[in-house]
């Protein structure tokens, strides 16, 4: 009983024009109203992306976001701007954040931290990288992750989590479904220690890294996979497909 959830995370693409163009494209394609679907587009388009959004089940997310209300932080985006724009997610701990950015797993810990406790709901990105899979690593990573969010928040009712292998990221690579279900069972087994079993039970796992319209179908049957969250698929019309793979 899990919404199913698909996130479209547009990461640093897109002009006006393009971005409208999905959206009117999503306006009209007769979603599920069982599916959540929630957009990410880049900073400079939020507002417009909201005002451009009818589908009562499609919101909009920001691709980050500071641990700080306000103030001398130049460049950075406030969680107050997002509510301000009628923006209720962001994702928080992005592979690309953790890697080309130097974000720790502290600093993700607080900036989800800081979101929450302002009313911003969460997509909390984990996973492993090529170099940690092959040494057998995978699950400590993504345990590490998840501890530093786990240490400072209690309530996890508002936090979606992305495991998002970094090899399978814009590698047209995908995990296979079979592994994607292993990992995210033992993420939720593991979930249960840390957060207890009813909200381990209740949150849901995406599973992010070239899922796209043609390879979604095959994690129909895997319990833990909630949903997915796209980045490539996401900017072209095979996105409804992904949104319909569960129907
Ligand atoms: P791709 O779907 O392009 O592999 O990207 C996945 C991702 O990073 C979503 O956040």
């Amino acid at each position: 009983n899990r919404t199913f959830f698909v996130g479209g995370n547009f990461k640093m693409n897109g002009s006006k024009a393009s971005i409208k163009a999905i959206i009117d494209n999503l306006n009209s394609a007769d979603l599920p109203s069982n599916v959540e679907v929630v957009l990410a587009p880049p900073a400079p388009y939020l507002s417009l992306a909201v005002e451009n959004v009818k589908a009562k089940t499609i919101s909009i997310a920001a691709q980050n976001a500071f641990d700080k209300a306000s103030g001398a932080y130049t460049g950075e985006i406030s969680v107050e701007s997002l509510k301000d724009l009628n923006v209720p997610w962001v994702i928080l701990g992005h592979s690309e954040r953790r890697t080309i950015f130097k974000e720790t797993d502290q600093f993700i810990a607080s900036k989800t931290k800081f979101a929450l406790d302002s009313g911003v709901k969460v997509i909390l990105c984990i996973g492993e990288t090529l170099e940690e899979k092959k040494a057998g690593t995978t699950l400590d990573v993504c345990k590490r992750q998840l501890k530093a969010v786990s240490d400072v928040v209690s309530d996890w009712s508002n936090i979606v989590i992305a495991y998002e292998p970094v090899w399978a990221i814009g590698t047209g690579l995908a995990a296979t479904a079979e592994d994607a279900q292993d990992i995210q069972h033992q993420i939720r087994e593991y979930l249960k220690t840390t957060i207890g079993a009813d909200q381990a039970n209740a949150v849901r796992i995406l599973y992010g890294g070239s899922a796209n319209g043609k390879n979604v179908s095959q994690f129909k049957d895997k319990a833990d996979v909630d949903g997915f969250l796209v980045g490539g698929a996401s900017l072209k019309p095979e996105f409804v497909d992904i949104i319909k793979s569960r129907q």
